[in-house]
């Protein structure tokens, strides 16, 4: 067993790497990564470019420090809008935002009253325009970080499973993500089964939601587990419910 998302004190995480490597020793992975979040402007979650170098040496010393015991990768989260840095042991490429014509970066997984503004504002309240908008980002997702793993396909649904604002087996909707996994599976790469929005309280499902899931499975895809855990109790959460499903 394998988890290669979660975060640190590096960037949003609560506690600091080692702690985290302990954890998922005593859960018996055989390999764990890290996946700081890469820095975005007016981004508070992300790791600031002055921390990369501290990080990515602790890394180091942790693979020394426990070489034989447990694997361990030093990975980045990159999102979409950050600009390229040095070379990671992998990359998760992760759309968090999206660009507005005026500018404006609008963030879907922040809270649900700052989408609901900004669906408001730019979409005049309608959430399939806003979901299309995200997935024609999401689509460009591996050709703008370089990925290794796809992140979080369908993030935009982070509240919608309390706030009910969009019927995720609309046409609009359907025809939104559909056209994005397409787009995607035409890269080979392996997309993520993120528990993170389970063991946070936002969602029952794992990112990509079921129905997507199967289609995925159903056109080839690579599935891989990860917790995208930021605190070390939720490595590995609730892996062992999706794990005969992929
Ligand atoms: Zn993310
Ligand atoms: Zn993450």
């Amino acid at each position: 067993m394998f988890d290669l998302h979660m975060h640190s004190t590096f960037s949003d995480g609560k506690h600091p790497p080692e702690e985290m490597v302990a954890e998922g020793i005593r859960k018996g992975l055989k390999r764990i990564g890290l996946s700081e979040h890469s820095f975005v402007e007016m981004d508070d979650a992300s790791m600031l470019p002055e921390n990369e170098e501290a990080y990515r040496a602790e890394m180091r010393r942790l693979k020394k420090k426990y070489a034989g015991i447990i694997e361990i990768r030093c990975g980045l989260e990159r999102d979409y809008y950050s600009e390229e840095g040095p070379a990671y042991d992998y990359v998760i490429g992760s759309v968090h935002w999206v660009r507005m014509p005026d500018g404006h970066r609008m963030c879907v997984d922040w809270t649900p009253e700052k989408l609901e503004a900004d669906c408001r504002k730019y979409f005049a309240g309608d959430w399939y325009a806003l979901a299309e908008a995200y997935y024609q980002v999401e689509a460009d997702v591996v050709r703008k970080t370089k990925c290794d793993i796809i992140g979080h396909f369908d993030l935009v649904t982070k509240f919608n499973e309390r706030e009910n604002w969009f019927d995720v087996s609309h046409p609009r909707y359907t025809a939104a993500w559909q056209a994005a996994a397409e787009a995607l599976l035409r890269t080979g790469k392996p997309f993520e089964v993120n528990t993170g929005a389970i063991s946070r309280g936002y969602r029952t499902d794992a990112y990509p939601a079921k129905p997507i899931r199967a289609y995925l499975l159903g056109r080839g895809a690579k599935l891989i587990l990860s917790s995208d855990a930021h605190r070390k109790e939720d490595i590995a959460f609730a892996f062992d419910r999706f794990l005969p499903e992929i």
